[in-house]
């Protein structure tokens, strides 16, 4: 969006006193007495002052010296300047032309995406003032102070979080029947090896395992590992918990040969529907990015699931997997 502006003086004011019969301009009704002339026109004085005198669009007062137009609007230099025209919140600096929004509100001069640092999780840009400051991981990844206070790097209390995850989805109907699920925290780059042929998508923060034994065309025995970024906020961790668990009821319920489409969406509709529980603003900020991930596997596979679920119950979502390609 750009901003355009321009600053104008106020023309020449007159009074005169009255000499010869003279219509308002304004009101069309003979004027008795004194009258104001402006850029041409005759006025009652409070004809003039109520409509036609200019105003401060932000404080409403009169303007008598310079003003600015803005937004077919006019202001007061200075109101203009301190309360309407746009400031970078990460500078501070006026924004004149474009200018890059984030989901919390802030606003920023373009050119900061080229040279100034954003946290990968709330997309803030890293500053004292916006953030408390901000990390960077080995991996590359950055994290700023506000995400990083919850972010999950032991494995005792990423296995006690996953715990919660996946108690909460028994009791939404996904039931995993199956004792043990190891669980991995690795770095991006770990997680990028394990995952390197098999998913092929932009921003994988987990991946589930399955390893199994086959005889006589049945399994034998099985085991799953499911891997998770080490170092996210606790939120993102329960979201990327919540769809990998999914994957990992899939390969016990589901036909190997479950369309991309549905596996993924089905599993960001669970992430989806766990995240649903909670107010917080920055879990309303996770349910806004998975309805609108443009990427066209999670995003699209999440919105055909929504679709589906706008008629259909979550267990009948369920039972629709299970019947899948069979
Ligand atoms: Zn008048
Ligand atoms: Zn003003
Ligand atoms: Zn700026
Ligand atoms: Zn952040
Ligand atoms: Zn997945």
């Amino acid at each position: 969006m750009t901003t355009s502006f321009k600053i104008l003086p106020v023309l020449l004011i007159t009074v005169k006193i009255f000499s010869q019969s003279i219509n308002c301009d304004y009101c069309n009704q003979s004027i008795e007495r004194s009258y104001i002339s402006f850029e041409g026109k005759n006025y009652h004085n409070e004809c003039y002052e109520n409509h036609i005198r200019i105003k401060c669009n932000y404080c409403g007062l009169a303007i008598d010296g310079k003003f600015i137009i803005g937004d077919n609007n006019k202001y007061h230099q200075k109101c203009f300047a301190d309360h309407v025209q746009l400031r970078c919140d990460l500078c501070n600096g006026l924004i004149d032309g474009r200018y890059i929004s984030d989901y919390w509100g802030n606003k920023y001069h373009s050119y900061h995406l080229q040279k100034d640092a954003q946290c990968d999780y709330c997309g803030r840009f890293i500053s004292a003032h916006l953030t408390k400051g901000g990390a960077k991981y080995n991996d590359g990844r950055v994290i700023c102070k506000l995400c990083e206070s919850t972010s999950i790097t032991s494995i005792n209390r990423a296995e006690e979080v996953f715990g919660n995850v996946r108690e909460s989805l028994n009791n939404i109907g996904v039931i995993i029947n199956f004792d043990k699920i190891e669980l991995k925290l690795v770095d991006k780059n770990e997680l990028e090896q394990i995952t390197s042929k098999k998913e092929k998508s932009g921003d994988t923060r987990g991946f589930a395992q399955h390893t199994y034994f086959e005889s006589n065309g049945k399994i034998t025995s099985r085991r799953f590992t499911v891997y998770l970024l080490s170092g996210m906020p606790q939120k993102d961790f329960e979201a990327a918990a919540a769809h990998e668990l999914m994957h990992v009821w899939q390969y016990l319920n589901c036909s190997d040969k479950l369309d991309l489409l549905i596996s993924e969406g089905s599993a960001e509709y669970t992430a989806f529907t766990h995240m649903s529980k909670y107010q917080d603003q920055y879990s309303k900020y996770i349910l806004y990015n998975i309805e609108n991930n443009t990427d066209v596997v999670y995003g699209e596979g999440f919105r055909r699931i929504k679709k589906f679920m706008d008629q259909n119950s979550f267990d009948e979502m369920l039972r629709m997997l299970q019947r899948s390609n069979r």
